[in-house]
C-alpha cells in the first residue's frame, strides 16, 4: 500500500538566530524565528509523513508551549515522528520539497539539504529533491518577511 501526503511550513525571519533548513546551517544570521529550531524545510516534511499516515499534524505533537521543546532539533521530531509511522509499518518511498525565499541564496545549499535530508529520512539521494525559488517580489515572501516549503512525502507499506 502506498499513501502520500503534503506538508507546508512558514515562518518569519529573525536575524538574531542562525537559518537552519534541512538540517544545514545555512547562516549564522539570516534565521527564523520560532519556538524550535525554526527548520521550516523539515517541518513542512514532517507534516507530509504524518498526513500520509493520517496522524495528527506536527503543532499537535510537539506544541509550542511546550517548554522542553524550546530550540528543539527539527531533526529530532522528524525521527521521532519516523519511528511512529515505521511502527504503523510505513516506510517512506521519496521526498520532493519546494521553498520559497526571496534571500539568502539557496542553490550552493541545495545539495547537502538534499543529502541530509536523505539520511533522515533513511533514503537514497535520488529519493529526495529540494528546490528552491523566490516568489518574484510578490507578496510576504517576496518582501522577504520571511520563508516558506511545500513537501509531497510518499509512504509505503513495509
Ligand atoms: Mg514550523
Amino acid at each position: 500500500m502506498t499513501r502520500i501526503g503534503l506538508g507546508y511550513d512558514s515562518h518569519r525571519f529573525d536575524p538574531s538566530r542562525p537559518l537552519i533548513l534541512g538540517g544545514v546551517r545555512v547562516s549564522d544570521t539570516a534565521g527564523l524565528a520560532g519556538h524550535s529550531d525554526a527548520d521550516v524545510v523539515l517541518h513542512a516534511i514532517t507534516d507530509a509523513l504524518l498526513g500520509a499516515a493520517g496522524m495528527d499534524d506536527i503543532g499537535e505533537l510537539f506544541p509550542d508551549t511546550d517548554p522542553t521543546l524550546k530550540n528543539a532539533d527539527s531533526a529530532m521530531l522528524l525521527t521521532e515522528v519516523l519511528r511512529r509511522i515505521g511502527e504503523k509499518g510505513f516506510r517512506p518511498a521519496n521526498c520532493d520539497v519546494t521553498i520559497l525565499a526571496e534571500r539568502p541564496k539557496l542553490s550552493p545549499h541545495k545539495p547537502a539539504m538534499r543529502q541530509n535530508i536523505a539520511r533522515l529520512l533513511g533514503l537514497p539521494a535520488d529519493g529526495v529533491a529540494v528546490k528552491a525559488k523566490t516568489n518574484e517580489g510578490m507578496g510576504a515572501i517576496g518582501r522577504a518577511e520571511g520563508m516558506a516549503a511545500m513537501a509531497v512525502v510518499l509512504l509505503q507499506s513495509r
